[in-house]
């Protein structure tokens, strides 16, 4: 039994009352973490990543409105496509949910929600159905997001990608889209359909046609990188003045004139706040 065979297995058993309904994690080591793309709903909370048998350390959870994908290269494939690379995500799931307020949400009710925001019609998207990726069916836009993922040049060929959507009532779980089934089959993408690459989509983007991305030069630093490499060398004594200053003297203030806030002498920790703990008031309360 595969890893999602054995989820949905264990899902629909503790459903039905089997007090032993769980999931052995040891024999599944080779297809964990599991990354998994759910809407933002907090009515989710309580459903993962225990509705999975899965323990929290083998649950990485992405979370948008919707669990909407827009396309092939969108930020929140990037996002599943880092997980995969630097957490070690092993299989995707893209879990919709039923009763979602995206779906039950029209353009004039989105539109009017908005303006209640100080947001005016014209300062939107023309299309708002595209530009959000709001849907009128959470089976649909789990099926959509599946496609969008396998598409995805960021994605690697062997992960498997399944699509789910959860009863918000109950927990259930109904596999929609197998993702064991694409990886037997030598290509998901139907005869005649052209996958984007990364220089295709971006140069489609940037210039309409001719764009390569491989004759561009990007600077192999990270985002902020080069910032944190100078502020650090501004912070880092000179020699002469290591040399002047007594032993244990605390470093010369930077001077008044420096456009950097001064950086702090050491690490800084930062302190975990305590645990939450809810009245038994506020919890009756809650339900
Ligand atoms: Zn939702």
């Amino acid at each position: 039994m595969r890893l999602f065979e054995a989820i949905l297995d264990a899902n629909h058993r503790a459903l039905a009352g089997d007090q032993s309904a769980g999931l052995h994690v040891a024999d599944f080591t080779g297809e964990l973490p599991v990354v998994a793309l759910t809407c933002v709903d907090p009515r989710l909370n309580r459903f993962f990543p225990g509705a999975l048998g899965l323990p929290e350390e083998q649950f990485i959870w992405l979370r948008n409105a919707g669990n909407i994908i827009t396309s092939p290269l969108s930020s929140t494939m990037r996002s599943l496509a880092l997980a995969c690379a630097v957490k070690g995500g092993r299989e995707i799931a893209v879990i919709g949910h039923t009763d979602c307020k995206i779906r039950r949400t029209t353009i004039s009710e989105l539109t009017e929600r908005f303006k209640a925001l100080g947001i005016e019609r014209r300062q939107l998207p023309e299309n708002l159905t595209d530009y959000f990726g709001v849907f009128a069916s959470e089976r649909q836009n789990v099926i959509r997001g599946v496609d969008f993922i396998r598409q995805s040049p960021l994605i690697g060929p062997r992960i498997p990608v399944h699509g789910l959507l959860v009863d918000i009532q109950s927990g259930q779980l109904e596999w929609i889209v197998n993702g064991y089934d694409a990886l037997d089959r030598p290509s998901a993408a139907p005869a005649g359909m052209r996958l984007p690459t990364l220089g295709g989509v971006v140069g489609d983007l940037a210039t309409g046609a001719g764009f390569n991305m491989g004759e561009m030069k990007f600077p192999e630093s990270k985002i902020g990188e080069m910032a944190s490499t100078f502020i650090q060398s501004l912070s880092a004594p000179k020699p002469e003045a290591a040399a002047q200053s007594p032993i244990g003297a605390p470093p010369a203030p930077p001077p008044t004139s420096s456009p950097l806030p001064p950086p702090p002498a050491r690490a800084r920790v930062v302190p975990i706040p305590p645990p939450i703990r809810l009245h038994p008031g506020d919890r009756d309360r809650r339900r």
